[in-house]
């Protein structure tokens, strides 16, 4: 018997990192996962690896309506029409410049890809959503608390998810649950790899002598957060390794 038989929840950006471990932790819990990602080969081999039955996998581009309905639609279709649980993982980062050096397109993918895909994920899933069993989890980040030079649009994005789940929780108070797990650096997923264009030694440098979060470290503060009872909200879940208190206060192992 798992804390979440009978429940469905959507994971976005479920094809790598966090969003892939949200899907393996949920579905150990019993809830049916439907996974959303533009490599949709990735969610689709996840999928058929999720202990239970009832899962699905789909394209969806948070960015682009069109994808985004479709992706609802066949949820709901799948679900019988009601959604449970939104994981609102899909997001990015691009570059580590100033922001007087920053590019226009930069700045619009982050925008859209972390605020907008955002808000738009949860508006076409709380038409689904049954109040007081509903519940929209949102990773924001340690970013969206404390900016950084050099974190530009990623840090203003996060910032905006912070008080737009503020907004949330007050709109749908007494009906639908809104959490946001604001995770520190996190290793052993995609982000960084996407932020630096691939450059493997900038990569490393970031996670140098840390004991990094992991993915599934991530994913068992989500799976808290969805398993309390549904009248208890965890509102805001920040967490950070053990060797990192801030963006520039981390310590390194050396040697
Ligand atoms: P990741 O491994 O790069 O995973 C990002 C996921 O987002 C991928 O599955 C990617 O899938 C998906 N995605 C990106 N753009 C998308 C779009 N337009 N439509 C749909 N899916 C999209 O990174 P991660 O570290 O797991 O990050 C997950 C979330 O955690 C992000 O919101 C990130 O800001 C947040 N976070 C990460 C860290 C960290 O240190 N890693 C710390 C704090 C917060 P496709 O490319 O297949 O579409």
């Amino acid at each position: 018997m798992g804390a979440l038989d009978g429940r469905t929840a959507v994971v976005t950006g479920a094809s790598a990192g966090i969003g892939r471990a949200t899907a393996q932790a949920l579905a150990r819990e019993g809830a049916r996962v439907a996974l959303g990602a533009r490599r949709v080969e990735r969610v689709e081999g996840l999928a058929g690896e999720l202990p239970g039955e009832g899962h699905l996998a789909h394209a969806l581009d948070v960015t682009d309506g069109e994808s985004a309905r479709a992706f609802v639609d066949a949820v709901t279709e799948a679900f019988g029409g009601r959604i449970d649980i939104l994981v609102n993982n899909a997001g990015l980062a691009l570059g580590r410049t100033a922001i007087a050096e920053g590019s226009d397109e930069d700045d619009e993918v982050m925008w859209e890809t972390n605020v907008l895909g955002l808000v738009r994920m949860t508006r076409l899933c709380l038409r689904h959503m049954d109040d007081g069993r509903g519940h929209v989890v949102n990773l924001g980040s340690w970013a969206g608390r404390e900016a950084y030079a050099g974190g530009g649009m990623y840090v203003g994005s996060k910032f905006a998810v912070r008080a737009l789940t503020a907004v949330l929780r007050k709109e749908l108070v007494g009906r639908i649950r809104v959490t946001t797990v604001d995770p520190g650096m996190v290793g052993e997923t995609e982000f960084s790899d996407v932020r630096f264009a691939g450059d493997a030694d900038v990569k490393a440098a970031v996670y140098e002598g840390v004991r990094y979060l992991t993915p599934d470290d991530v994913a068992s503060c989500i799976l808290f957060a969805v398993t309390r009872p549904d009248y208890m909200v965890v509102d805001e879940l920040v967490i950070k390794p053990l060797q990192q208190a801030s963006q520039d206060a981390i310590v390194r192992d050396r040697g």
